[in-house]
Parts: C-alpha cells; sequence; structure tokens
C-alpha cells in the first residue's frame, strides 16, 4: 500500500515509542479514548492494552479492513475527516470527557490544535506526536524565538509539557522533519478574559511582526493619541517587541486597550 504524503502518511515503526505515547496517556478503566489517525494500527494496538475500546477517526478508507480484521469490534473506527467531523455527534453529554492519544498528519496541526481549544473542556488529557518545532512552539517560554502566537493560545487553557523527542528515522516513508511528542492537560488557574476577542485581536498584531516593536504592531488596531495614553496610563514600554511580553502583562495591556476604547 504506497503512503499517501497527503494524508501525512508516516508511519511509526517503533513499538517501544508507540508504547510510551500510549502509556503517556495515563488510562483509567471506565474513561473515554480516541485517536485520530490509526494508519496501521501500531498506536491504536498500545492504547488498548489499556482501554477496552478505542473510537479512531482516520481519512483512509484503504485502511478500514486491515484495522477492522486487527481489532474487531474493540476499534469504533470513524471514516472521517477529523476536522471536518463534528464532534457534537460523539460529545453527546456536558460531562462527556476524552483523552485523546495520537500521532496525527502534521498538515491538520494548526486547526487541530483550534479545535481542541474550542472543545477543551472535554478533554481530560491530550497525548500528541506533533511536529518537533511545533512541540517547542507550545512549550515556549516568553524572550524565546520559539515563543508567539501559538504558545498565548493555547497555554491559555492548557499546561503543556515535552514527554519525548522522536527521530524522523523511526517513521516509514522518514519524514522531511523531526518529531516530539507533547502532553497536554486542562489548566485550572485559566485567567478570565473579559474581552477574550480583543484579547486575540492583540495578541495576533503583537506577533505579526516579530521583528517590529509592540508599539509599531499595535498602530494596526489603535490610534497614536490612544497609544500615548497606554504608555502614560501604565508606565508600558511599548518599544519592547512582542515576545517580551508575559501572558499576564498582555492580559493587563488588553484590559487598559479596552478602557481606553470606551473612553474615546
Ligand atoms: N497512527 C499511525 C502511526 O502512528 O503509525 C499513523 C500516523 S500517520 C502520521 C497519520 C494518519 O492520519 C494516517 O493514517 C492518515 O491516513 C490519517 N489522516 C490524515 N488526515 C486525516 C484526517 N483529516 N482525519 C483523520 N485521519 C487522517
Amino acid at each position: 500500500m504506497k503512503a499517501l504524503k497527503e494524508l501525512g502518511q508516516n508511519f511509526l515503526i517503533d513499538g517501544s515509542v508507540a508504547s510510551a505515547i500510549a502509556a503517556a496517556g495515563e488510562i483509567v478503566p471506565g474513561e473515554i479514548v480516541w485517536e485520530i489517525g490509526p494508519g496501521k494500527g501500531i498506536l491504536s494496538e498500545a492504547i488498548l492494552r489499556y482501554a477496552p475500546t478505542l473510537t479512531a477517526f482516520e481519512l483512509d478508507r484503504r485502511l478500514e479492513l486491515p484495522l477492522k480484521e486487527k481489532f474487531g469490534q474493540r476499534l469504533n473506527l470513524v471514516r472521517a475527516d477529523v476536522i471536518r467531523y463534528d464532534w457534537s455527534e460523539l460529545i453527546i453529554a456536558p460531562d462527556y470527557r476524552v483523552k485523546l492519544i495520537a500521532n496525527i498528519p502534521y498538515q491538520i496541526t494548526s486547526p487541530l490544535l483550534s479545535k481542541l481549544e474550542a472543545n477543551r473542556e472535554h478533554f481530560s488529557r491530550i497525548v500528541l506526536m506533533v511536529q518537533s518545532e511545533v512541540a517547542d512552539r507550545l512549550t515556549a517560554s516568553k524572550g524565546t524565538k520559539a515563543y508567539g502566537l501559538m504558545t498565548l493560545r493555547l497555554q491559555l487553557y492548557f499546561n503543556i509539557s515535552i514527554l519525548m523527542r522522536v527521530p524522523r528515522e523511526l517513521f516509514d516513508p522518514v519524514p522531511g522533519v523531526d518529531s516530539a511528542v507533547i502532553v497536554m492537560t486542562p489548566r485550572q488557574d485559566s485567567p478570565v478574559l473579559r474581552d477574550p476577542e480583543l484579547f486575540f485581536q492583540l495578541i495576533h498584531h503583537a506577533f505579526q511582526h516579530r521583528r517590529k516593536t509592540l508599539r509599531n504592531n499595535l498602530l494596526q488596531i489603535l490610534t497614536k493619541p490612544q497609544l500615548v495614553a497606554l504608555e502614560k496610563q501604565d508606565k508600558f514600554d511599548l518599544t519592547r517587541r512582542g515576545e517580551t511580553f508575559s501572558e499576564a502583562e498582555f492580559i493587563r495591556l488588553c484590559d487598559l486597550i479596552a478602557s481606553l476604547r470606551h473612553v474615546s
């Protein structure tokens, strides 16, 4: 069977890595487990050592029969594009909680992270193999090159850590990038945003041109008098670049901008 590049088909060939990913799910009896892209089933097999059944989304219909033959009724195969699929078909109750464990096709990383963000209350633990560079961005600290929009968006709702790095040679065919496994758990101390729309607009602009100062980037959403007022009001040094601002500083900035807009 020819691996399809457009479906991100780089199959994991190392059983010990699959076992480590499944173990990181910390599955407890009775929990609902999802996988995205079971492929030939190396990770599904490892997950099924901990869970009696597994729900898995797979877009490639050629894999349906081999997967069914291998796992039978224990695998609830959803033959669909996980991004287009309406998750509310499965998430049937407000207290529905899922553990998601997957080696994802890398081209769906951004839309998948957005979808996870939107449905975050339903995920108790997420273990994902992603591109190494994405893992760096998701776990980045303020002031580093990897720190940016993706970091702030996802760290707002999840604690994220890197479980392990996975070299490209452990996949077939060998991809052009290295990988890493990340673990995401819901953040208990997630800050409540007064104006989420403005906050996301702010961080979007703050990182739009990374080499520019925050002041120059903010000129896209604020007038010059508003900027001057902002600098005076809280002694914010807006000549700093966006990457030097912490989450708390962005939130404070956002609140100030909201009040400035209110009066002007
Ligand atoms: N889990 C297997 C492994 O570790 O070897 C396969 C991982 S492979 C990187 C990604 C898998 O996702 C492929 O089986 C591919 O067919 C499937 N896939 C690609 N796009 C998908 C989508 N939008 N929805 C569901 N599955 C998808």
